[in-house]
């Protein structure tokens, strides 16, 4: 047991690795990824191992959540059985003195537990069952006499979207199973890409001049939330199925191991070649570390292996947290890391004028893939390191996004290695460089390098996402006919894009309908696109939700650039308590300073001109009295509404929402089974409501 002022200073821990890690997974997301993927996940890894410690309730975790959560216009169900997490054996474990605990230790352990938890002798035996770790989207298939019922994500664990006909679109499962024809069973397993197929896809993609997708896991999520699955089929996602969680009316097989043959049998694809029953779990991890080798050769990706109970019957003795099941647990790969030879650096131009280092290698085959380039980061680190052209570096891939190079040989070092200097003006435009910190940046707005990917980014999915208007064809716009600010796109004609080479009338169309489908995507998305320094999407959000128009976010930053101190106090007195959430005042001096310019003005006028929704798509907040100023705090389940139902409806009428219980706390809304929160609420004081009374104060 931890005391209170140490588990105080854990909770502390907790909450800044989640603002790291939710940082860190935008930034993937927008694709500019800061941090290695190993460096990702050693930060999910200290969360969960904390958060598990502290019993924090998953809902509240955020790792919890995966990646494939609810999308607008999918239908939502409830999970009969819950999808959770695995736990995993983790490089980051220490021991009481501090010291690493081997992964093989730490699966003996694991082991050991198990078996007192289920009273059996120590050199009694327990089967394992050691399977990969498909690098994929979690599927939930209900059979119904031995027809494909309905597929549904794993969303938030508990409940997740219908994707069916997506699913079926695919032709990943069967829609018949080749034996059952009565009772009712659910059947999980991962959609994934296989690397080959993949690879085809993009090609053709790329061929198109269509942007591509970045990485089969994200892009099976994404193209299983495609409402129309019409084309699906050609992208060629698989399905691996390994798991019952529950039947009805249907016989099983008794072990995990001859569940895979039973689904096999079925017509379900099964990885079962793949699959290892060990005697114990010295065996089971010598298969694991055995494996590593093997991953080359598969064509899809894995991330780890799973190390399961076989016998089923011990299952529900076994049990689990809110977090993970107890008859499994997860051995994770290290990061894939091989040396190769730095052949070149060059300098490329971000969208904000940052100037990147890249470096191009001698090819290297690394994680499923060829690589010839990496990221260096920043000039800062390109310094630490004293990486030099000719040196022998090591590429990290750990399983998806850009290769980095994460270290240098020395001892292989030529004599003729060269230093790599910073640039002093920009490599496109020859404007002299600005530095600031470890990062070099091309100081002119006007740079053709900075204006292509300004427009890439306007278009591109974490933006204002229009469909069909990828590089190339930006690149042609911008030769042809001098776009250089993202509002001319709208104003582009059918017949001005059948002009271009490579286009037909048809793509013209296309891209027209993209563009019209664009328009309505909002004032938030529209600020993700301008590429303000600062602004990513959750300050974006949050601009937009507190402005509600472009009018008066632009005008209040007018007011803010000239030092008007009154919009100086309205939005950032002091850090974290302005009215936008956690806007400092450097920052909000740089955002509005960047809004107030005549650029950004021309460009929201030339928007609103092309009919392109500038507003905010979110309604405005409309404050309630009672509600608004005041802090929640939400614990257990709402008999009606879903927590984040119930967050968005307060947030909507002024109020806060928070994860933990303060002497800040307004009120505490409990529910069902409502916990620890319940009780420290009642320890501070804070008063205690229910649904009935928050709905009563929010005047629903
Ligand atoms: P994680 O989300 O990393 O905690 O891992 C849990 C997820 O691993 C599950 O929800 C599955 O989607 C996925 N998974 C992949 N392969 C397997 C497997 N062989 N057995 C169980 N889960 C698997
Ligand atoms: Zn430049």
């Amino acid at each position: 047991m931890s005391s209170p002022t140490e588990a105080a200073s854990e909770r502390d821990e907790l909450a800044r690795l989640a603002a790291h890690i939710q940082h860190h997974e935008a930034a993937y997301r927008r694709g500019e990824p800061e941090i290695l993927d190993s460096e990702f996940d050693e930060l999910v890894d200290r969360y969960g191992e904390l958060a598990d410690r502290l019993e924090i309730d998953v809902a509240d975790r955020v790792d919890a959540a995966p990646g494939a959560d609810h999308t607008d216009g999918f239908e939502t169900v409830e999970h009969k059985v819950a999808m959770l997490s695995l736990e995993k054996l983790s490089p980051a474990r220490k021991d009481s003195a501090g010291a690493p605990i081997p992964l093989g230790e730490q699966l003996a352990q694991w082991y050991a537990r198990r078996k007192k938890e289920l009273e059996l002798a120590e050199d009694a035996p327990l089967p394992l069952l050691v399977e990969p770790k498909v690098d994929g989207i979690g599927v939930s298939l209900i059979y119904q006499g031995g027809r494909l019922a309905r597929a549904v994500t794993r969303g938030n664990g508990r409940t997740g979207d219908v994707i069916t006909r997506q699913v079926q679109q695919t032709g990943a499962v069967p829609s018949r199973l080749a034996s059952v024809t009565s009772g009712e069973l659910e059947i999980r397993g991962e959609l994934y890409w296989p690397t080959s197929a993949f690879e085809a896809y993009n090609a053709r993609l790329k061929a198109a001049g269509e942007r591509l997708v970045i990485n089969p896991r994200n892009g099976t999520a994404g193209y299983m939330k495609r409402k129309e699955p019409e084309g699906l089929e050609e992208t060629g996602i698989q399905a691996f199925l390994y798991q019952v969680p529950w039947a009805e009316g249907v016989t099983l097989p008794v072990r995990q191991s001859d569940i895979l043959d039973w689904l096999a049998e079925q017509g379900l694809h099964v990885y079962l070649s793949e699959a290892h029953r060990a005697t114990d779990a010295a065996d089971a991890f010598a298969y694991c570390e055995g494996y590593h080798p093997r991953r080359a050769e598969l064509d899809y990706e894995i991330d780890g292996m799973v190390i399961k109970i076989d016998e089923l019957k011990w299952y529900r003795r076994l049990g689990e947290t809110g977090h993970h099941p107890h008859w499994g647990v997860a051995y994770k790969f290290p990061p894939e890391r091989k040396p190769t030879r730095l052949l070149d650096v060059t300098v490329q131009v971000g969208k904000s004028g940052k100037l990147t280092p890249v470096a191009h290698l001698e090819p290297v085959f690394l994680a499923q893939t060829t690589v010839s380039r990496a990221s260096l980061h920043n000039f800062g680190e390109v310094e630490r390191k004293d990486v030099r052209i000719g040196d022998t570096v090591y590429v990290e891939k750990a399983g998806e996004i850009i290769p980095q190079v994460v270290s240098v040989d020395r001892a292989k070092r030529p004599p003729d290695a060269r230093p790599i200097h910073r640039p002093k003006e920009c490599p496109v435009c020859g404007a002299l460089v600005v530095e600031e910190e470890v990062f070099v940046y091309c100081p002119n707005p006007a740079c053709p390098a900075q204006v292509q990917e300004r427009l890439e980014h306007f278009a591109s999915r974490a933006a204002m996402d229009v469909e069909g208007l990828g590089s190339k064809l930006i690149e042609q716009l911008v030769a042809a006919y001098r776009i250089d600010k993202p509002h001319q796109f709208f104003t582009l004609t059918a017949d001005q894009l059948a002009r271009l080479e490579r286009m037909g009338t048809k793509s013209a169309e296309n891209v027209l309908a993209g563009l019209e489908r664009a328009k309505g995507r909002g004032l938030a998305r529209v600020l993700v696109g301008l590429a303000i320094r600062h602004v990513g999407e959750t300050m974006a959000e949050d601009l937009a939700r507190y402005f509600g128009t472009s009018d008066a976010l632009l005008e209040f930053a007018a007011r803010y650039a000239a030092g008007d101190t009154e919009a100086v106090e309205v939005v950032a007195p002091e850090k974290g308590t302005g009215a936008i959430e956690g806007l400092a005042r450097k920052t909000a001096d740089s955002i509005f300073a960047e809004l107030a310019s005549p650029q950004v003005r021309e460009v929201f006028d030339g928007l609103r001109a092309a009919g392109v929704k500038v507003e905010a798509v979110l309604e405005r907040r409309v404050e309630v009295e009672g509600v608004a100023g005041k802090s929640f705090v939400l614990t257990g389940t709402l008999p009606t509404l879903k927590r984040k139902e119930a967050g968005d409806r307060i947030k909507h009428a002024g109020g806060k929402v928070s994860g933990s219980v303060s002497k800040k706390t307004d009120f505490v809304v409990a529910g069902e089974e409502a916990g620890s929160k319940l009780e420290k609420a009642k320890e501070l004081g804070v008063a205690v409501i229910d649904e009935a009374e928050l709905l009563r104060m929010l005047g629903a």
